[in-house]
């Protein structure tokens, strides 16, 4: 019954075509996935058998200052979820961060990878391998960056285990996530190497990248960008709007982020990071499998000067502000809502997102802290 759709009909009729086949075969009535406003045309880069659009509340937080060397200022961001209680919580970390002066904000490192694994003879294969690797960098960039012209390589980072050899590629990617420009880009320079060396390319994507899903690799180098926040909270106003000591933050983020998440083994050492990312990746149009990554964050809370002093890292941060699903108009407005959408706009977008990942964690952190954060779901939840 499916053979007969046509898989790459863009056009509204096809799209409604398409869903009607869908009912009949499901006996179920799309009234609602049906009812959207976007051209299907706008979304033919994104997705494939499209039958309509769900739909997901969008609200805001802030205004929330960030001083952060590409975003500078008081902003809004845009949240998408259907998760009670996440935006007011996170609303209220902003307006803390806020009265306390903002959120400071860095980008340490900013490069998507991508790493094939290839086969080689033996164990003196691969060493010949990775050293031909080191002495033509020169070419095989030129062969990468042959396929895009705002993707750069920047570095080729070996691991090998027995007779898998996996060069783990780097690039700045512009204002791109990039991860479609990596890995064709990786792919012209895979071959090179593969045709130079007699190293055999068995999958341009060896999970050394590493690619949705957790892993320590990613934690520790980073992928994407790599951003550090912080904030100092004055103790009166972690009395005043939060109803807690900076002392008892301090301690529920310690037994909680560092204790608890290493006696877990977990990679997030962290409160709730993927909430904030999920809703503004899904309201801006990034890569929600990305998620994963991102989430693998670090918070740290100390008494400083009698105040609470609160930061994120975020090894992982992968977004862009032009490409992938940035092109829909929905995610455009909320993209523009921050003053950026497109060009030079990508790491004033991870500064807020990161600084809207400090507000979340402060908030949370606070409400546990003070036994506040059952009752707050079940207020606004239930
Ligand atoms: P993309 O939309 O595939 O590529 C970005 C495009 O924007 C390129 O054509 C680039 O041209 C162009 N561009 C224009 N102005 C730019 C600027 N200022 N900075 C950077 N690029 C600019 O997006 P992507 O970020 O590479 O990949 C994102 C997509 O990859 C998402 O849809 C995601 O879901 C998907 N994804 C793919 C894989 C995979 O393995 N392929 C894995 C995970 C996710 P030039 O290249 O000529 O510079």
């Amino acid at each position: 019954m499916m053979s007969g759709l046509k898989n790459r009909g863009r056009k509204k009729e096809d799209v409604d075509d398409r869903r009607n086949a869908v009912e009949a075969f499901t006996g179920v009535k799309l009234t609602s996935i049906a009812s959207y406003s976007i051209d299907p045309l706008l979304a033919a880069k994104n997705i494939e058998n499209m039958i309509g659009c769900v739909q997901v509340p969008v609200g805001f937080v802030g205004p929330l200052a960030i001083r952060g060397d590409h975003a500078n200022g008081d902003f809004l961001i845009p949240m998408a979820t259907t998760e009670a209680a996440l935006v007011a919580s996170v609303n209220r970390g902003c307006s803390v961060i806020t009265a306390s002066g903002g959120a400071r904000v860095v980008i340490t490192k900013d490069e998507m990878t991508r790493a094939p694994v290839f086969k080689v003879k033996d164990v003196r294969h691969m060493v010949e391998v990775t050293r031909w690797v080191a002495d033509h960098f020169a070419e095989i960039k030129k062969e990468a960056e042959s396929t895009t012209k705002h993707g750069r390589l920047v570095s080729i980072q070996p691991f090998a285990a027995g007779r898998s050899l996996f060069l783990r590629f780097s690039y700045e990617t512009g204002d791109a996530m990039g991860m479609n420009m990596a890995t064709i880009a990786t792919e012209a320079a895979a071959k090179y190497i593969e045709k130079e060396t007699g190293a055999v390319l068995v999958s341009i994507s060896g999970n050394m990248c590493t690619d949705k899903k957790a892993a320590a690799i990613n934690f520790i180098l980073g992928r994407g960008k790599t951003v550090h926040v912080d904030a100092l909270i004055p103790r009166e106003i972690v009395d005043s709007k939060l109803h807690t000591t900076p002392e008892s933050v301090a301690e529920a983020s310690f037994r909680k982020n560092q204790v608890g998440s290493g006696l877990a083994l977990a990679y997030g050492f962290n409160a709730h990071i993927a909430n904030i990312l999920a809703a503004i990746f899904i309201a801006t149009g990034q890569d929600p499998a990305q998620i994963v990554e991102g989430s693998m964050g670090m918070t740290t809370c100390e008494v400083v000067d009698h105040s609470l002093y609160i930061s994120v890292r975020l090894p992982s941060l992968e977004v862009g502000t032009v490409g992938g699903g940035t092109r829909l108009p929905c995610q455009r407005e909320a993209l523009a809502m921050m003053g950026c959408l497109g060009e030079s706009k990508a790491k004033k977008f991870a500064e807020i997102v990161a600084a809207t990942a400090l507000a979340g964690e402060l908030s949370t952190l606070a409400a546990e802290a003070a036994g506040e954060l059952a009752s707050a779901h079940k207020a606004l939840g239930r």
